[in-house]
């Protein structure tokens, strides 16, 4: 399964923490963002499929927000607001948000709504036929949208860290990743283990493709970290 990325664009504080456990709980990567001016920054530059959006936020307030995205993004935003007048509702989603919910909510109908939207936005990509992303490296292909890898056309069977970590590597195909940046970026940014785990998993996708296919894809560079290239 695809695990989400969630923008949760909320000033306070104790409502962003809710509502970042329950959707960390469902599987979801979450972020916070407090500050209007830079929830909009995020919005537009950090890859998010779905935001959560507050009305009451400093620096900007929700509504402006939503309306610069849609000048430049589709990412579904839901907006969430104290207020339950029905004016804010009308505007909320003629500003181009996919849905808004009001505050107090419970977290099942949240969670559906947000289904909702993912739903539309995943089929509305497959409608447009999008070309495929592929990304690969020598005789290995990796199909991000089907969570496959295929080593010349034969599928590799991957739990799904080694997954996460191939991925990864392959995003920044040529580029040499230390341990670090590998734990952050495919462990929770919150891991409390040592970089030791990244040398296991990078053992164990050898053992699954330098091995077994006898290609050398993921080269060592010692006293810095890992690479793939073709
Ligand atoms: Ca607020």
């Amino acid at each position: 399964m695809k695990k989400y990325r969630v923008l949760i664009v909320e000033d306070e504080r104790r409502i962003a923490r809710f509502l970042q456990m329950e959707l960390e709980h469902e599987g979801m990567n979450t972020a916070i963002e407090d500050n209007g001016r830079r929830a909009y920054e995020r919005i537009v530059q950090e890859n998010y499929d779905l935001v959560l959006l507050d009305v009451m936020l400093p620096d900007m307030d929700g509504f402006t927000i939503c309306r610069k995205v849609r000048e430049l993004s589709q990412v579904p935003i839901i907006m969430l607001t104290a207020k339950d007048d029905i004016d804010d509702k009308v505007q909320g989603l003629d500003i181009g948000a996919d849905d808004y919910i009001t505050k107090p909510f419970a977290t099942p109908e949240l969670l559906a709504r947000m289904r909702v939207v993912l739903r539309r936005q995943e089929s509305q990509r497959e409608a447009k036929g999008a070309q495929e992303e592929i990304l690969s490296v020598k005789n290995l292909t990796m199909y991000p949208a089907r969570h496959e890898v295929q080593v010349d056309g034969a599928p590799v069977e991957l739990t799904k860290k080694e997954y996460d970590l191939l991925e990864y590597l392959l995003r920044n195909k040529r580029n040499v990743l230390t341990r670090d940046q590998i734990l952050s970026n495919v462990w929770d940014y919150d891991y409390m283990g040592d970089t030791n785990v990244v040398d296991v998993y990078i053992r164990y996708l050898r053992q699954k493709l330098d091995d077994r296919f006898q290609e050398k894809y993921i080269h060592t560079m010692r006293g810095v970290g890992y690479v793939i290239k073709d």
